[in-house]
């Protein structure tokens, strides 16, 4: 069966009003309603555990937005794995482009936080992404693929079974300007047959999520495209009622598509 994997990220938004309003609205729709689609909210870190007690016995899964490289120690203001798992955290974004901007987070730490978040038995969300220049360079390809390989050059290709990569240009995110799908459908099967040439089975079960500038109004452009598994959004997800209707639309199409 084809799914589609919703993420809604915060970011550094919402309170604790918000989060209440939200998710009871979410719950109300679609707690074990959904066939098709999967949905995780990522809260910022002090709301996850106030998250998981609105969530827990529902079908809907819990995400951190990032985590430490370390899983110990004197490393003040740092949140660890398995605290995030303490709390009941599922998934795990890693290498957003706002962390490489404003945290100077880079592949190396991005491929430690990989290993950590697996050996702790949760599924890392690695973003991906080319910048604006990058892309007219049309280099696309060759910065996804130096990203993945930053994971799989120490961790060898399994390391991906039960993880999700999540494309985003960078010029996408929170800019308004939403890739056009046919081409992020492109990027993703590129990405798939470039795992698929080392291991077949791991880029069949890989989801690949896109993420940049999806709304309410665009997300039908991408439903149908056979490489584009779910979203990862941001700003979309913060107005709960469009996020409602978006997740209907994504449901609906997702409902066709396995009828045949
Ligand atoms: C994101 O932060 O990963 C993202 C896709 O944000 P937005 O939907 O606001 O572009």
């Amino acid at each position: 069966m084809k799914k589609c994997f919703i993420i809604s990220n915060w970011k550094l938004n919402g309170d604790l009003v918000f989060l209440k309003k939200n998710i009871n609205i979410i719950k109300k729709e679609f707690n074990f309603s959904l066939k098709f689609c999967d949905l995780a909210i990522a809260p910022p870190y002090v709301y996850l555990h106030t998250m998981y007690n609105y969530i827990k016995n529902t079908s809907i899964h819990l995400a951190a937005q990032n985590v430490d490289i370390h899983t110990q120690g004197a490393f003040t203001g740092e949140i660890s794995v398995s605290m995030l798992k303490d709390v009941g955290v599922k998934y795990v974004i890693i290498g957003h482009s706002e962390r490489k901007l404003f945290h100077n987070e880079n592949y190396d730490n991005i491929s430690t936080k990989f290993v950590l978040i697996k050996n702790f038995n949760l599924i890392p969300i690695l973003c991906i992404g080319e910048t604006e220049e990058e892309k007219k360079q049309n280099k696309t390809e060759k910065i996804c693929v130096n990203q993945i390989n930053y994971i799989l050059k120490t961790q060898g290709v399994e390391i991906l079974n039960n993880a999700i990569i999540a494309y985003e240009p960078i010029w996408a995110i929170g800019s308004g300007k939403v890739a056009d799908a046919n081409e992020v459908q492109k990027v993703h099967s590129f990405i798939r047959k470039y795992i698929a040439s080392i291991n077949q089975k791991v880029a069949t079960n890989i989801i690949l999520q896109y993420g940049g500038s999806v709304n309410n109004n665009n997300i039908n452009n991408f439903l149908d495209k056979k490489d584009i598994n779910g979203f990862l959004i941001g700003k979309a997800s913060l107005t709960t009622e469009n996020f409602i209707s978006l997740v209907k639309k994504a449901e609906k199409k997702m409902s066709l598509l396995n009828r045949f």
